[in-house]
């Protein structure tokens, strides 16, 4: 039996949701990925079955044996997006249909099945059904949407798991960057890779995460916000940052460089960035990009700008960069005017401000 197409649907509303006194407490300054939303969504996938047991029920802890193949093999991918509150008061997705594709090339790369797209929507409609007051709507703010899957079939063999769980909670964010962006200092890492050609760059994959912990932990040390990585065959090339992408900007050519996909997280940002560019007569080259590169054209002026993008700080400006041979600044280590243009025409679309030409948000 199916309800609104997903399987075996059981809606269990919370006995004793947040009040709305306290949730409007909380909505009015979150600290990212600490608060929940007071329900979440679930669905089980079983060999020979398929997807069944959807459910939509109070936020709380999992049931998973201890052996569940996922705290031993690390086989768990997700996806991270988010719901705006636009003007009319009305919640829209950007781009959700991309996050939903974007979770199925993970599966394939990490063995899992692949969960139908209109099912990640569907998912998400039916927690903001009931926690639609969780988005907020101070300048920036969102109800994030973490979708994961988790291999979580009982066995300690190395082989895929039989069974998994789709699971999706919410938390609240405020505006990442208080007072607006303020330019990155990055850290070059020359000792550890993220991600090695036919590896697992690609996928969002828990994993890839926990191996950026070390490497970004260095980037503090030295007094930088986050870590480059660098290609792993030859240590030259800029693949992209912990958990965003880069661009490089050449003002007076008008063209913008970007690290090609292979190794890298294709963002849904990113390629929102070389659409939006490119229709406003920028020419956008994918290609290999190398560190020796961008510190000749940003020490000459020749390289104007150059900025971070990603789905939580959206467009954020480099400004300087550290290795252990020194650094450099670009653009005088100040937010670049085109970066800064960029950022606003993005969140006028995410927030409904403009006409949404390109079919990109999805109202809920
Ligand atoms: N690279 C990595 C490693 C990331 O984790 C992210 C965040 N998802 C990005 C890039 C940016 O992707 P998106 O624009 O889809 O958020």
């Amino acid at each position: 039996m199916t309800t609104d197409g997903l399987p075996d649907l059981r809606r269990e509303p919370h006995p004793n949701p947040t009040p709305d006194a306290e949730r409007e407490r909380i909505l009015a300054d979150p600290v990212f990925g600490t608060v929940f939303t007071d329900h979440m969504f679930q669905m089980t996938w079983t060999e020979g079955r398929g997807w069944h047991d959807a459910a939509l029920k109070p936020y709380g802890p999992l049931t998973v044996s201890p052996a569940a193949a996922v705290l031993h093999y690390a086989q768990e991918i997700f996806e991270g997006l988010k719901a705006y509150r636009h003007e009319d008061g009305s919640i829209g997705l950007f781009r959700a249909e991309a996050n939903a594709h974007r979770l199925n090339i993970s599966a394939t790369r990490m063995a899992m099945p692949h969960l139908p797209e209109e099912w990640f929507l569907a998912s998400i409609r039916e927690l903001l059904a009931v926690d639609g007051d969780w988005v907020p709507s101070q300048d920036e703010a969102t109800l994030y949407l973490r979708p994961y899957m988790i291999a979580s079939e009982a066995f300690l063999g190395v082989r895929p798991a039989k069974e998994y769980t789709y699971l999706l909670i919410a938390s609240p964010a405020a505006a990442y960057f208080k007072g607006g962006p303020k330019p990155l200092t990055l850290w070059v890492s020359d000792e550890y890779n993220r991600a090695g050609p036919g590896g697992t760059g690609a996928a969002k994959a828990g994993g890839n995460y926990a191996a950026s912990l070390l490497p970004q932990s260095e980037a503090i040390e030295h007094g930088c916000d986050q870590v480059i990585f660098l290609d792993a065959v030859e240590y030259k090339y800029v693949d992209e940052l912990g958990g965003m992408n880069l661009f490089f900007v050449y003002e007076n050519e008008r063209v913008l460089y970007t690290p090609e996909l292979g190794t890298i997280l294709a963002g849904i940002t990113r390629d929102a960035i070389i659409t939006l560019a490119t229709e406003a007569g920028w020419e956008v080259r994918e290609s290999r990009y190398a560190l020796d590169r961008w510190r000749t054209d940003a020490e000459s002026g020749q390289l104007t700008e150059a900025f971070a993008c990603g789905t939580a700080a959206v467009i954020t400006p480099v400004g300087t960069v550290k290795g252990r041979d020194g650094a450099f600044t670009i653009g005088g280590g100040e937010a670049g005017k085109f970066t800064m243009q960029l950022r606003q025409t993005l969140l006028d679309l995410q927030y409904g401000r403009t006409e949404d030409d390109h079919g990109w948000i999805t109202k809920v």
